[in-house]
C-alpha cells in the first residue's frame, strides 16, 4: 500500500479549521479531551480539568510546533544548544495561554462552562527540574530564545523526581519525594521514541591501526549501554508562532529483560538491571551551589552530553554525508556551569572514533562550538571528579581529556616556559589526580562568560586570573535576566493591566518600554491605582501564607521577604539577627514611629547541608516566639514559608515591598529574584553584590536600601576579622546575640543552636555575618521610615519598576546572540 499523504493533508486542513481558536472550538475542544480522552466528566477533579484544558492548548501549538521544526530542519541553518543539568519550568498553562494570546477566550470558554480557571491553574503541578536560579535561569532562556525567534534548543533531563517538596515539621525541614510524574506522564511532554539514542558506560578502549591509513583506532568496548529516550516540550514564542523544543532525556534499559539471567532463572537480576539504567534519571541532586560528588550524578552528566551530541551530529552527519567541514559554522553550544562540560570530550570522542575526523580537525570544530557560563567563584562548587572513576565510568573520555590536557599543557609551557607553576595552576588534571571541569570548559570552549558585571569582573581578577591572562579574548559577561512574561504577565495579571492602560502592552517583548510609566510616578490618579495593584497583590500573598502557615498577616503592613535557597553565603542568619533586634525593641518599649512589618522567609535547604537546615530550625523557633507574644501584635509578624518553587514566587513577588538581596559582597554570582522582585515593584535592601550592583545603577541610591561592605572590604577585614569586636562595641548586636545565646528561642530544645552561635561568633566566618549587622540596621531602618510616607514609597517603587529593563532575559539572549552565537531569527508565518 502506498500511504496517501494528499487525502491526510487534505484531511488535515479541515482538522485544522477546526482547532480554530475562538471560544466555541476551544471549549469543544476541552470537552472532547474531557470525555473522550480522559473517560470524565466537567464535575471531576481539577486535576483532570488541567489536562484536559493542556491538550486543548497543546493542539493549539502543535501545528506551529512542526512548522518551526521543519525550518531548523533546513541545511546551513547555524543552530544553537543550550545544555543544562536543570531546567526549573514551573507550571506552563497560563504561561502558554499568554505567548499564544489565548488567555482571555480559553478563560471566556472556561466561563460558559460555568469553570473557575484559577481552580484549574492551581492544579498544574510544577515542573521542578532544577534547584533554583541556574535552573531558572535556563527556563527563563528558552522563553527569550523563543520569543526573539532563535533556533535555539534545550537539552535537559527528564528527572523522574524533580525538587524535594518541603515540609516543616517542629521548626525542621522534612523532604518528601517529588511525585510530579504520579500520573505516569506531563502532559506537556511528548515522547519521541524515533530520536532514542545509545549512552555507553564502563567497558574498555581497544586501539588499532587502520590497515590502510595507518590512523590510531579507537574502540569503546565491552560497554554498558543505557538507551536515551527523548520527550520534547514546546516553548512558544510571545505571539510569533515560533515554537521551540526542550528536549528532556529519560533512560531506559536497553532490554527490559536480559534473556541470558532470565533463562538462567535469575528473573530478579535481570528486572534489577533495568532499574539500574533507569536510575540514572531517577532523581535531580538537590544541591544548589555545592559539589555533588557522587558516581550517579557523573553519570547523569554524561548521560545528558552524550544523548544531545549524539543527537546533533548523527543528524548532521546524516544531512551531510558526514562531512563535517561546515559543522562548526552552524552550530554553538551553551554549556550551563561545568555541569555539561564533559560535551567537550564527547564531541572529539564521536568525531574522531565514530566518524574518524583527525584529532586537530575535530579540536577546531569543538573549540569554535563550545561556550562556557560559570555560574559561581564558590570553591565547594567547583566541580572535580577523580581520574579513577573516570576510567572505570568513562574510560574513553579519560583519553580524550589526558589528550586534551597534553596539548593545553605545551601551549603553557610555551607561553610561560620559565614558569612551571603555571602548568601546575592550569592543569585539567590537579596534584590529587582531579579531573577540574572548570579547566576543562575554559580550555575547550571559544567563550567563558560570567552572570553580572562584578562577577565577571571577579573571575577575571582571582578565579581563573592566570586563564585570563592567557585568553583575555574568551572572557565577557553577560548579566542575566528574567522573563517578563513569567514574571510579570503571567505573575501580576493587576500589574499588567495597569501597564497596559497606561503605556500599551510593547513592554511585553520590550521591557525598556517601562520606562514610560516615570512620567507618570507623580501622577496621583496614577499613583493610587498603583498602590491598589499592590495591596490586592499583597492580600493575595497574605491569603497564600495563611493557608501555608496559619499567621496572619496585616495587608498595610511593610512585607519584608528574602525567599532563595537556603545558603550561609546569601545570609539568612543577618536578616534573622535584625528580626530578633525588632523584637528587643519592642520588648524595650522602644516602638516609637514603629513600622509594623511581616517578615517572610522561604527557601529549601539541601538535604546534607547541616547549617542551613538549622537555620530553618532557628527561623521558625524565632517566628513561633514572636507570634506568640501578645506584647508584639501586628508590630512585628515572621513566618518560615514551606516550599518555596516557581509558583509559589509568582504570588510572592507580586506582594513583597522589601526585597531582601544580602549576601556577602563577592559571593552572589548575579541573583535573578532580585530582578524578579524589582519588575514588580519591590524596593531592595541590599548589598554590593552580584546583578545588584547593576540593580542600583539603575535606581540610584534614592531608590535602593544599600549597606555593607563592599568586596574589597570583605577581602581586607578578613586577615583580621574580630567578630567580638563588632559585639563589643554596638550594644543592639550585643543584645541580639545574647538573647539567643540565652536560650530564649530554644527552651526546650538546650543547645541546639550553639554550631549557629558558634560561626557568626568564629574570627573564620566566611560570611562575616556580624561585620554588615550595624549598617544593614541602618538601612533596614531606613526602610521603615520611608514606608511611612505612602507617596513616597509608591514612588520609588515605581521607579524601581519602570527602570527594571536591563534585567529581561530578552537583553540577556540578545547579548548571548549578538556577541556569542550569532544566529539568526526565524520567521514563521502565521497557519
Ligand atoms: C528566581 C528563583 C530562584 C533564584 O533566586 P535568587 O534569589 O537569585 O537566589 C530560586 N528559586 C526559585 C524558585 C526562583 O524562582
Amino acid at each position: 500500500m502506498v500511504k496517501n499523504t494528499e487525502k491526510a493533508s487534505q484531511i488535515m486542513a479541515q482538522v485544522e479549521s477546526e482547532v480554530d481558536s475562538n471560544k466555541e472550538q476551544i471549549a469543544k475542544s476541552f470537552i472532547h479531551y474531557l470525555y473522550n480522552s480522559l473517560g470524565r466528566e466537567i464535575d471531576s477533579k481539577a486535576h483532570y480539568l488541567e489536562h484536559a484544558l493542556v491538550y486543548t492548548i497543546r493542539d493549539r501549538l502543535m501545528i506551529n510546533w512542526k512548522k518551526t521544526e521543519q525550518r531548523y530542519a533546513i541545511k546551513n541553518l547555524r543552530k544553537g544548544y543550550y545544555l543544562s543539568m536543570e531546567f526549573l519550568i514551573g507550571r506552563s498553562l497560563t504561561n502558554s495561554l499568554i505567548n499564544l494570546g489565548l488567555k482571555d477566550i480559553t478563560l471566556a470558554a472556561l466561563y460558559d462552562l460555568g469553570l473557575n480557571f484559577e481552580e484549574i491553574e492551581e492544579a498544574e503541578h510544577d515542573a521542578g527540574l532544577g534547584n533554583g536560579g541556574l535552573g531558572r535561569l535556563a527556563a527563563c532562556f528558552m522563553d527569550s530564545c523563543a520569543t526573539l525567534a532563535l533556533p535555539v534548543m534545550g537539552y535537559g533531563l527528564r528527572y523522574e523526581y524533580g525538587m524535594f517538596r518541603q515540609h516543616i515539621k517542629n521548626g525542621y525541614q522534612v523532604e518528601e519525594p517529588d511525585q510530579w510524574l504520579r500520573h505516569g506522564y506531563y502532559p506537556w511532554g511528548l515522547m519521541r521514541r524515533e530520536y532514542t539514542r545509545v549512552v555507553k558506560f564502563g567497558g574498555r578502549t581497544v586501539k588499532s591501526v587502520h590497515p590502510d591509513t595507518g590512523r590510531l583506532m579507537v574502540k569503546w568496548e565491552d560497554t554498558c549501554p543505557v538507551l536515551a529516550v527523548p520527550f520534547d516540550v514546546p516553548v512558544p514564542g510571545f505571539s510569533n508562532n515560533v515554537v521551540n523544543t526542550l528536549r528532556l532525556w529519560s533512560a531506559a534499559a536497553v532490554e527490559a529483560f536480559n534473556l541470558n539471567a532470565f533463562n538462567a532463572g535469575s528473573y530478579a537480576s535481570s528486572v534489577a538491571e533495568k532499574n539500574n539504567a533507569e536510575s540514572i534519571t531517577m532523581v535531580l541532586y538537590p544541591n544548589d551551589a555545592s559539589e555533588n560528588g557522587k558516581e550517579l550524578r557523573l553519570k547523569q552528566q554524561y548521560f545528558l552530553v552524550s544523548a544531545s551530541l549524539q543527537d546533533i551530529v548523527v543528524q548532521w552527519a546524516e544531512k551531510n554525508n558526514n562531512d563535517f567541514t561546515q559543522f562548526a559554522e552552524n552550530n554553538t553550544f551553551q554549556l550551563n556551569d561545568t555541569h555539561p562540560s564533559l560535551a567537550i570530550a564527547e564531541l572529539m570522542r564521536l568525531l574522531m572514533d565514530e566518524y574518524e575526523l583527525e584529532w586537530q580537525d575535530a579540536w577546531e570544530i569543538t573549540s569554535k562550538t563550545m561556550a562556557y557560563t560559570n555560574h559561581t567563584l564558590l570553591p565547594e562548587a567547583l566541580e572535580k571528579w577523580h581520574v579513577s572513576l573516570f576510567e572505570r565510568l568513562l574510560p574513553r573520555l579519560l583519553e580524550v581529556i589526558y589528550e586534551i590536557n597534553k596539548r593545553f599543557l605545551n601551549v603553557i609551557e610555551q607561553k610561560w616556559s620559565d614558569d612551571i607553576s603555571k602548568q601546575r595552576e592550569l592543569s585539567i588534571i590537579d596534584e590529587d589526580n582531579m579531573v577540574r571541569m572548570a579547566h576543562l570548559a575554559i580550555v575547550g570552549s571559544y567563550s567563558v562568560n560570567g552572570v553580572a558585571e562584578l562577577h565577571s569582573q571577579l573571575l577575571k581578577e582571582s578565579l581563573f586570573k592566570t586563564f585570563y591572562d592567557l585568553w583575555p579574548q574568551k572572557f565577557n559577561n553577560k548579566t542575566n535576566g528574567v522573563t517578563q512574561r513569567r514574571w510579570l504577565a503571567v505573575c501580576n495579571p493587576e500589574l499588567k493591566q495597569l501597564l497596559e492602560d497606561k503605556i500599551g502592552g510593547d513592554w511585553i517583548v520590550n521591557l525598556d518600554e517601562l520606562k514610560k510609566i516615570e512620567a507618570f510616578a507623580e501622577e496621583s490618579a496614577f499613583c493610587e491605582r498603583w498602590e491598589k495593584v499592590r495591596l490586592a497583590n499583597k492580600k493575595r500573598l497574605a491569603n497564600y501564607i495563611k493557608k501555608e502557615t496559619g499567621v496572619e498577616f496585616d495587608p498595610s503592613a511593610l512585607f519584608d521577604v528574602q525567599v532563595k535557597r537556603i545558603h550561609e553565603y546569601k545570609r539568612q542568619l543577618l536578616n534573622i539577627l535584625h528580626v530578633i533586634h525588632l523584637y528587643n525593641r519592642i520588648k524595650r518599649g522602644q516602638t516609637q514611629h514603629w513600622t509594623n512589618r511581616c517578615v517572610i522567609i522561604g527557601g529549601k535547604a539541601a538535604p546534607g547541608y547541616y547549617m542551613a537546615k538549622l537555620i530553618i530550625k532557628l527561623i521558625n523557633n524565632v517566628a513561633d516566639r514572636i507570634n506568640h507574644d501578645l506584647e508584639v501584635g501586628d508590630k512585628l509578624k515572621v513566618v518560615f514559608l514551606p516550599n518555596y518553587s516557581v509558583s509559589a514566587m509568582e504570588v510572592i513577588c507580586a506582594g513583597t515591598d522589601l526585597s531582601e538581596q544580602i549576601s556577602t559582597a563577592g559571593k552572589e554570582a548575579s541573583g535573578t529574584g532580585n530582578m524578579k522582585f524589582m519588575m514588580n515593584g519591590a524596593i531592595t535592601i541590599g548589598t554590593l553584590d552580584g546583578a545588584n550592583v547593576e540593580i542600583l545603577e539603575e535606581v540610584g541610591n534614592e531608590n535602593f536600601f544599600l549597606f555593607g561592605l563592599k568586596t574589597a572590604e570583605v577581602s581586607a577585614l578578613r586577615k583580621h576579622y574580630n567578630p567580638e569586636h563588632f559585639i563589643q562595641n554596638n550594644n543592639d548586636l550585643k543584645q541580639v546575640m545574647d538573647r539567643l545565646e540565652s536560650g530564649f528561642f530554644n527552651e526546650e530544645e538546650p543547645n541546639i543552636f550553639d554550631s549557629i552561635i558558634g560561626s557568626l561568633k568564629s574570627p573564620y566566618d566566611p560570611w562575616m555575618t556580624l561585620a554588615d549587622f550595624a549598617d544593614y540596621l541602618q538601612a533596614q531602618q531606613r526602610a521603615a521610615n520611608t514606608f511611612q510616607n505612602k507617596a513616597g514609597w509608591i514612588k520609588m517603587s515605581i521607579i524601581n519598576c519602570a527602570r527594571s529593563g536591563r534585567f529581561s532575559s530578552d537583553r540577556t539572549i540578545r547579548q548571548y546572540n549578538d556577541e556569542i552565537w550569532k544566529l539568526s531569527p526565524v520567521g514563521i508565518d502565521k497557519t
